[in-house]
């Protein structure tokens, strides 16, 4: 889909979180920042060559641009993918990891040790960004990003992530993003996504470099 971009819709009503997430969190996060992501990035791109890309495109063509306008581009167009993928990444029926993946998660160690991974990398970023769980060749890794930055647009394929930045838990935990994490990560990850975007590591949109 090329621009004008929309706001996605959420996958789930805003209180189906709660009381991990609460639907004020939601209301915030989803109706306000998510959605100014969106309608910035359109003001942004309108009259230029990436109105008529995709997001990923924009993502990827822009993600290294020492240019000040593409630099916001950038910013909002990470921030729309980010959160597109942030919302899927959560469920209120959180599931068990089966199959392909849950192989690949014995092979990395175990669910324990996944959920460690993300919580330490969550809690180690420094201000805003993002904890990733991340595939390459159907091996798990974990990686965190700062502000709008993702795996994807430096060609790693995305499995689940979660948003750290304050706006995504400050009214539930205030400061204790580590709290904020641990509730997540122990009811809400969607394996079924994680599952499905193992399986499509060898698509063409997501693993191109
Ligand atoms: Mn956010």
């Amino acid at each position: 889909m090329t621009g004008p971009f929309k706001l996605s819709p959420l996958p789930y009503a805003e209180d189906a979180l709660a009381p991990t997430i609460s639907a004020k969190t939601i209301g915030f996060h989803y109706g306000k920042h998510h959605a100014t992501y969106v309608k910035t990035l359109n003001a942004l791109v309108e009259g230029t060559k990436f109105a008529d890309m995709k997001l990923e495109e924009i993502v990827r063509a822009t993600a290294t641009s020492e240019d000040a306008k593409e630099k916001k581009i950038f910013n909002n167009a990470g921030q729309v993918w980010n959160h597109d993928f942030y919302w899927r990444s959560l469920s209120p029926k959180s599931g068990k990891p089966s199959g392909k993946l849950k192989a690949a998660i014995e092979e990395f160690g175990g669910e324990d040790k996944i959920i460690e991974g993300l919580a330490k990398a969550g809690t180690e970023q420094f201000g805003s960004g993002w904890a990733w769980l991340t595939s390459k060749s159907g091996k798990l890794a974990i990686e965190k990003t700062p502000n709008a930055v993702d795996p994807m647009s430096k060609g790693v394929n995305a499995l689940l992530t979660v948003d750290v930045w304050e706006h995504a838990y400050y009214l539930d935990y205030q400061n204790e993003r580590p709290k904020y994490l641990e509730a997540v990560l122990k009811n809400l990850l969607n394996w079924d996504f994680a599952a499905e975007n193992l399986a499509q590591e060898s698509h063409p949109v997501r693993a191109a470099a």
